[in-house]
């Protein structure tokens, strides 16, 4: 194999150029490390490259949802809405990477395809697609958590003539759905936001909905000069209450619990975020949601009424009614998706019992004999979550141990950061951390932060080789789940366990602790001087 022509000895590798990738490059490179990306997209921004459908927005919102670790970058870049379009995101990451001269040491339009440590040289050999490698002495995969799309387990997809698409993989140049009879399948995030702008276009829309989800209003408007005025004078307070929050999002840890107040208070309270609008500061009037069940039920109520109020039709109504508990799934934040259900040419198809059985050439049949023709079906149907990137790559650590097998019975790694048996190898928002329930930006700021200064120690420490301990990578584990088992989250099948893919194992993925545990939790360990972690001097590694 050739080594790539781009290919230096590299300190560092990272996989990924989304907002991981980009700001860990940013901070290796001000410490001097020779580090460079790989990337599979044309282009920087990660998920934000990859997902393009009409409607798509962060369900977090925008003076939030960006790098806080620069001044400078918060005064330059203006965001136009309260909750930013995909569109603009990009343009937001294409605007940092210019900023930040990050393109330099960018490979794109090249995947890696196999990573094998070596215990003799302690370093890792990267095969990428374009037939080149690399080796690096440390790989991160900044892979992110949503970015492996999932196919739904539905026979006959060859069959079907028409056009089908994923919302992960919108072509660029849109589709145009004019006079079309148009199939959704996937009412979770992304089919609740694509679905209103599918509606408009459209002849006619049918959405096949296997489980409905709860989602709130985002109330998105523009932001304004006025806003943007209040956030540079409150930007210290306002970086203050992210830190101390356990989704990292800016609202005030929430002191009472949804019995503490009468029923009275408890709707005024609950109506007052509705009419706010976003999904995190709705979920966090009460303290309880995620922990009491009685207190859950009555906060789902709340929005199951609010649907009811909404969609015109009493039983379609209720059969938009989701019935797990809320929260125990990342819950939705939408723009007139259940305003939509009262246009004549939106169809809900409940496939919950009985099931689409099979894409025909002219739509799909469901199990009951029913077909439905249509002329494109778009699939919402979400990702291999948490797991899917990690898997995809052949990575291979000590004595042949490959990360599919070290993760068989799901996944096990110390501080979402290391599996154990592959040195020198680390993840950025992986399972095992809070990453996806909390305001992933965050999230990421701190794991980019304590990688660089974990790399910086090695190498005033001359330390050629780190690794997770695997007693602390099981006493990790367990404390992931101890801390998930005293929430809700476990009583719901989702992606965060791995529940919608066949043969997946079903474990909880993410950190429920919260962020500022996590941090403290990460921090103290870094301040032990890597407590947990097997170090190995040069000199010994020279030895060996
Ligand atoms: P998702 O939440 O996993 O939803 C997948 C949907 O597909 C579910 O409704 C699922 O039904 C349905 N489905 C799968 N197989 C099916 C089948 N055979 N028949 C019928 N329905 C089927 O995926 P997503 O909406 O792409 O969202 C994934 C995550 O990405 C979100 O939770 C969020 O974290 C992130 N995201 C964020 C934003 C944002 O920031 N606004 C936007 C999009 C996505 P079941 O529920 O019954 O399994």
């Amino acid at each position: 194999m050739q080594e790539s022509a781009a290919a230096r000895p590299l300190d560092i590798l990272i996989v990924g150029a989304g907002f991981s990738g980009m700001y860990l490059l940013h901070r290796l490179r001000n410490l001097r490390f020779n580090v460079r990306i790989v990337e599979a997209a044309p282009e920087v921004g990660g998920t934000w490259w990859h997902n393009r459908y009409p409607g798509l927005r962060c369900d977090v919102e925008s003076l939030e949802y960006q790098y806080s670790w620069s001044e400078e970058l918060r005064r330059e870049w203006r965001w136009s809405e309260r909750f930013s379009s995909q569109p603009e995101i990009l343009e937001y990451a294409k605007f940092v990477a210019d900023k930040l001269d990050l393109r330099r040491d960018i490979q794109f339009g090249v995947r890696v395809e196999r990573a094998v440590w070596s215990d003799e040289t302690h370093r890792w050999s990267v095969s990428l697609s374009d037939g080149s490698s690399a080796t690096a002495r440390h790989v991160v995969f900044a892979t992110g958590a949503l970015a492996t799309p999932r196919m739904p387990d539905i026979p006959g997809v060859e069959n079907y003539e028409g056009r089908i698409i994923h919302t992960a993989q919108w072509p660029a140049q849109g589709v145009d759905f004019n006079g079309k009879s148009v199939g959704l399948i996937g009412t979770g995030s992304s089919g609740l936001q694509v679905a209103p702008q599918i509606a408009k276009q459209a002849n006619k829309l049918n959405i096949f909905q296997r489980s409905p989800a709860y989602s709130i209003p985002a109330r998105n408007r523009a932001l304004t000069k006025e806003d943007y005025k209040t956030f540079f004078e409150n930007i210290e307070e306002f970086d203050a209450l992210a830190m101390t929050q356990k989704g990292g999002i800016v609202v005030a840890n929430p002191t009472l619990g949804v019995q503490d107040v009468s029923p009275e208070e408890r709707k005024r309270m609950l109506r007052e975020r509705w009419e706010a609008g976003g999904a995190f500061t709705f979920l966090a009037t009460f303290k309880d949601v995620q922990m009491n069940e009685t207190s859950n039920q009555l906060v789902a109520d709340f929005v199951r009424d609010r649907i009811r109020e909404t969609v015109a039709d009493p039983a379609l109504a209720e059969k938009l009614c989701p019935k797990y508990l809320i929260a125990t799934r990342r819950t939705c934040v939408d723009i007139g998706y259940y305003e939509m259900f009262n246009r004549d040419n939106v169809e809900l198809i409940d496939v919950s019992e009985d099931r689409i059985a099979a894409f025909t050439e002219k739509g799909v049949r469901l199990a009951s004999g029913r077909e439905y023709a249509l002329n494109a079906i778009v699939l919402a149907t979400g990702y291999d979550a948490m797991t899917g990137a990690l898997l995809a790559v052949d990575v291979v650590g000590r004595d042949g141990l490959t990360v599919k097998e070290a993760w068989e019975n799901g996944p096990r790694n110390l501080l979402g950061l290391m599996i154990s048996g592959f040195p020198n190898m680390f993840t950025v928002t992986g399972p095992g951390s809070p990453s996806v329930l909390a305001n992933v930006i965050r999230a990421i700021e701190h794991h980019v932060d304590w990688l660089s200064n974990c790399f910086d120690y090695l190498r005033r420490e001359s330390i050629a080789c780190i690794e997770a301990e695997e007693q602390a990578q099981d006493a990790w584990v367990q404390h992931v789940n101890q801390l998930a088992d005293r929430t809700l989250f476990p009583r719901t099948p989702s992606w965060y366990i791995g529940a919608d893919i066949p043969g997946k194992p079903k474990v909880f993925m993410p950190f429920a602790g919260g962020l500022p545990a996590y941090r403290e939790h990460a921090d103290r360990v870094a301040r032990n001087g890597y407590e947990g972690f097997r170090l190995t001097r040069e000199k010994s590694v020279a030895q060996a």
